[in-house]
């Protein structure tokens, strides 16, 4: 079928879906798009090498309603030794200081594998409206494997789900990291 919406959509999902991936591998965590980083921005990315702090790749991505990058986040468990220092929660904490408010919705947020238990919450508190990720993660995922957090009818909030997106690619980076 012609779907010229959906395929528009889902185009902008993968484009999105590699700076996830960039910001996975590379540890880059510096806003692009020729967007400057504002004063809250000081301080609040530890810059890490990737591949030193024994981190599992994972890259999350904010966009705000207008597709603008407001943050990026990559899983910094080990380097800073924080239980909730994952990729989606770090790219939250982010996008809010730099909006000054705790509301997210209008929002995506692109990640590259599906979110866990505490990250799907995350979301859903963050009243992001669309989450976009990658690789399924069968044994912790929190967005249709083990658990659908993000569409639970129970909860008043329920962010539009697209799952994956880019799977080969995201599924062959963490796949090269545990090798
Ligand atoms: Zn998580």
């Amino acid at each position: 079928m012609n779907d010229p919406a959906g395929t528009g959509r889902r185009q902008r999902h993968e484009l999105w879906m590699r700076r996830a991936l960039e910001v996975a591998v590379t540890g880059d965590v510096a806003p692009s798009g020729g967007v400057a980083a504002g004063p809250a921005a000081a301080g609040d990315a530890v810059e890490a090498e990737p591949g030193q702090s024994g981190d599992v790749p994972v890259g999350a991505v904010l966009y705000g309603p207008d597709g603008r990058e407001l943050a990026v986040g990559r899983n910094e468990r080990e380097l800073t030794g924080d239980p909730t220092a994952h990729a989606e929660v770090l790219a939250l904490r982010r996008a809010a200081q730099r909006l000054g408010r705790w509301r997210l919705d209008g929002c995506t947020l692109v990640v590259t594998l599906e979110p866990c238990t505490m990250c799907a919450g995350a979301l859903v508190l963050a009243r992001v409206t669309t989450v976009v990720f990658g690789a399924w993660e069968p044994k912790t995922g929190a967005a249709g494997s083990l658990w659908d957090v993000l569409r639970d009818r129970r909860l008043n909030h329920r962010p539009e789900v697209y799952g994956g997106v880019l799977e080969t690619e995201n599924a062959a980076v963490l796949r090269a990291f545990f090798r």
